[in-house]
């Protein structure tokens, strides 16, 4: 009973450390407005960088043709040929190929990199256009999204600052990324124009934009976390004297920078970000994103088994960082069979710990509950953030009879995606109650947060029609 007493209090203290009521969250709001400001102010004011992308016109609808993509931002890269007709919502096809970036070229040189991006290109317009009629040296327009860090110089150039996720190219540091993959297609005999240089959350806002558009931010919920929105040019003070035909231009917020005394944090988030390979950086995206949320619960449960034998003896599989992946995590707790056969079977297959009673079962899907709950939650404070930061969270009054105009309430919508948020029911639910309870519900019957698929791959297209001299 006393190791019982003991677990429980872990849980306790985890249930409070973890909490999020409506009071802290509309905090975080204010704090994540705050942060947009400072960042937009100067360089480096902030922990948000406020990357300017040059993207001042998202698609209308109104593109037509065929046009290109490539996606590179991860182990995979992947190729889009993209067929729009003309009007809102009609994507006619669109064709895509995946594959893997052999190792040696992501910390080989430049060259050898774009020439084997370029010569898979190559092949799968040979292979899709075969028959066609189209001659293989065709002008072609591309959108290329490229997720890592890079200082933008327009729509369509920019430079890498660094490599991230393993990707180590050192003659490639400072260069400009679109030139480097031009002059590969220049080798490789084809005609291609990079009418965009783009981040995969602007891929999607892009999407978004494309089907709705009232939509006005996009957030991505993955592996990692990151949000862009359309801002006014003249709010963006670091920059002045910038010249958009639209007045606007979209934002890059890298969001998962974020970080706010008023955010929730407990021992384990202090542990696993001291024990990460990049301490005080990306603070916000270690308590919500897909990398980091089944991490978290690995170390809860190994603390209750520190405390008592509640789970056992300390299995060695649950000392191994990062051995519970986040889609379990999720299985675990939605788990719905009266006995919690699936809590079982992965406490036992993945973190060798065998036998529990159902009591200590349902336990460790508390603390998938509460972890998952806190992450959805401060994902729907950054949200709400940015509403505020645009003046779209209800704040300048709702529409009604008497409002004046300027300060009604408008149709809002948030374009979202990535896998967490689309395959985790419980996080998806706890987001989306968060935003009306945050809001308000009067408030929130504007915001429409609407999910899109493949944002990084078809809005890269989608902004290479938008900023082609063809459409
Ligand atoms: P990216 O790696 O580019 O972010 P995705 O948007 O597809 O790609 O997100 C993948 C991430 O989503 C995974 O790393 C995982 O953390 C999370 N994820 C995928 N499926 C599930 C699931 N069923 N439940 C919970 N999280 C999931």
């Amino acid at each position: 009973r006393r190791k019982w007493g003991r677990v429980i209090d872990v849980l306790k203290e985890l249930e409070e450390g973890c909490d999020t009521p409506v009071g802290r969250l509309k905090q975080v709001v204010d704090a994540v407005a705050v942060e947009m400001h400072a960042g937009l102010a100067s360089e480096g004011g902030s922990k948000l960088r406020m990357l300017l992308t040059f993207v001042d016109n998202l698609p209308s609808g109104r593109e037509k043709g065929t046009f290109y993509a490539l996606d590179l931002g991860g182990t995979y890269f992947r190729v889009l040929r993209v067929q729009l007709g003309g009007q809102r919502s009609s994507i006619l096809s669109h064709d895509v190929e995946r594959q893997p970036i052999p190792e040696h070229l992501m910390t080989g040189r430049t060259k050898d990199l774009f020439d084997f991006i370029a010569s898979v290109f190559k092949q799968f317009v040979e292979r899709e256009e075969s028959g066609s009629g189209y001659p293989l040296d065709r002008r072609r327009d591309l959108g290329f999204t490229f997720s890592f860090p890079v200082k933008q110089t327009s729509v369509s150039s920019g430079i890498l600052m660094k490599w991230t996720k393993g990707f180590a190219i050192e003659d490639m540091v400072g260069k400009e990324v679109v030139a480097c993959l031009q002059e590969a297609f220049t080798r490789n005999g084809l005609d291609v124009r990079v009418a965009a240089l783009v981040n995969d959350t602007v891929g999607t806002l892009a999407l978004g934009h494309y089907h709705d558009a009232d939509t006005v931010a996009a957030v991505i919920i993955g592996t990692g976390t990151n949000a862009c929105y359309v801002e006014r040019t003249d709010a963006i003070i670091k920059c002045q004297g910038l010249l958009t035909t639209s007045g606007g231009m979209v934002v890059n917020m890298e969001w998962g920078n974020f970080w706010s005394s008023h955010l929730p944090r407990t021992s384990y988030d202090v542990d696993l970000d001291a024990d990460s390979p990049n301490p005080n950086d990306q603070g916000f995206e270690k308590m919500i994103s897909g990398m980091y949320l089944g991490e978290i619960v690995r170390r809860v449960i190994l603390r209750m088994t520190l405390e008592s034998d509640i789970f056992g003896p300390v299995s060695s599989k649950l000392s191994i960082p990062f051995i519970l992946r986040t889609p379990l995590m999720a299985a675990m707790h939605e788990d719905d069979s009266p006995d919690l056969t699936e809590v079982e079977r992965i406490l036992r297959d993945i973190l060798e710990v065998r036998d529990v009673p159902l009591k200590v079962r349902k336990l460790a899907v508390n603390v998938c509950d509460v972890v998952t709950r806190r992450a959805a939650r401060l994902a729907a404070a950054g949200i709400v953030g940015i509403l505020k930061k645009i003046g779209r969270d209800g704040s300048g009054g709702i529409v009604s009879g008497r409002s004046r105009p300027d300060t009604r309430m408008r149709r809002t919508v948030v374009a979202i995606e990535g896998g967490l948020y689309t395959n985790y029911g419980m996080f998806r639910e706890y987001l989306n109650e968060a935003v009306v309870e945050i809001l308000g519900e009067e408030v929130a019957q504007h915001v429409i947060l609407r999910e899109t698929e493949d944002g990084s791959g078809i809005g890269a297209a989608l902004l290479a029609a938008s900023n082609s001299s063809r459409n």
